[in-house]
């Protein structure tokens, strides 16, 4: 048995035997850049209005000659805000002709911006399923992570979205995602998602299809606000390893394309600048579906995060 590169891959050959490696290829998750409106306390990417990197259409063409030839997948989108990228009605209504399930990561506000409110329409035209954060139904609890202001538009954001019929039809489909504001686990997802459908529908009167519940990673800005609290959140996130999620991890279903078109098994890889691994092709450029979907996952301290208790992904929980 070769060395194992870290305490996280020691953790899950006790497990499983051997190393972390990618099972299918579900979902092609593309990250279109950092540029936000936002600049949130927990975003692992760090994006916000003064981030300049952004996919260039030839990078999208590439994306494009891939996902033609892939028998049905989901494609997941996100950012940054993906509103703010100038080819994304292109790249959407090529995407569709395609006929692949698309699903995109919105942060709401952004879809009340003059500039921008058109999108709504745009998404229910072209059938894409809506992620939207709304990390709590109390406005204080979001104005800390988020920003000022953020609860509010978020609100009649999500009343603008209900009106067209997403989270009001099953057509259309708006999941909210949950993080914590503290350096501790979420609370169960369906227990949160009740509470959430009681609290947003008697004072916002607001539907939603489902809510799923994510970790913050200990990468990117939630990294930065942790400061001295870090060795504790760690020992946390390794005290709560569940074996039981190791199956569903969403490294092990998908592959994560970054703003310039180099291959990550996911976002949070992305954001700690951990390409795939070095024998296999690691651009889109050189993309091989059977090469890539039995790849060795790389993994390091962070993906603690993901097996911590109900485990995490974007997604949700995963037991
Ligand atoms: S978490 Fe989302 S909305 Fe917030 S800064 Fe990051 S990309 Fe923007
Ligand atoms: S952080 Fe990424 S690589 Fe690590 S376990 Fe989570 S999904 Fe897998």
């Amino acid at each position: 048995m070769s060395q194992m590169k870290n305490e996280f891959e020691q953790r899950v050959f006790d497990v499983i035997h051997h190393r972390l490696q990618c099972i299918d290829l579900q979902t092609i998750q593309i990250n279109l850049g950092f540029t936000c409106n936002q600049t949130c306390m927990h975003c692992h990417v760090k994006a916000s209005p003064h981030r300049k990197e952004q996919m260039n259409w030839k990078t999208m063409e590439l994306i494009l000659s891939v996902t033609e030839k892939l028998p049905s997948v989901c494609i997941d989108i996100t950012g940054g805000a993906p509103e703010l990228h100038p080819h994304i009605e292109k790249f959407l209504r090529s995407l569709v002709s395609q006929h692949h399930r698309i699903q995109l990561r919105t942060n709401l506000t952004i879809l009340l911006d003059p500039l921008y409110k058109h999108f709504p329409l745009l998404y229910k035209e072209l059938g894409v399923e809506l992620v939207a954060s709304l990390p709590c139904y109390l406005e204080e609890e979001v104005r800390l992570q988020r920003g000022k202001g953020v609860f509010e538009k978020s609100i009649e954001a999500l009343q603008v979205l209900n009106k067209i019929g997403y989270g009001t039809t099953e057509k259309l489909p708006l999941t909210l995602v949950f993080n914590p504001l503290e350096p501790v686990l979420p609370p169960e997802q369906k227990a949160l998602e009740n509470e959430y459908r009681k609290r947003l529908a008697e004072c916002y009167n607001i539907q939603f299809t489902r809510l799923i519940t994510l970790t913050n990673m200990p990468i990117g800005r939630f990294l930065d606000v942790l400061k001295d609290k870090k060795p504790e959140y760690m020992a946390l996130l390794k005290q709560s390893f569940n074996p039981q999620t190791l199956p569903s991890l969403m490294c092990r279903h998908q592959i994560n394309i970054g703003w310039d078109g180099i291959l990550y098994d996911c976002d949070f890889n992305l954001a700690a600048e951990l390409s795939v691994t070095s024998t296999v092709p690691r651009h889109i450029q050189q993309f091989d579906q059977s090469v890539l979907s039995t790849r060795e996952i790389l993994t390091g301290d962070h993906c603690f995060g993901c097996t911590a208790g109900h485990g995490s992904s974007c997604e949700g929980a995963l037991v």
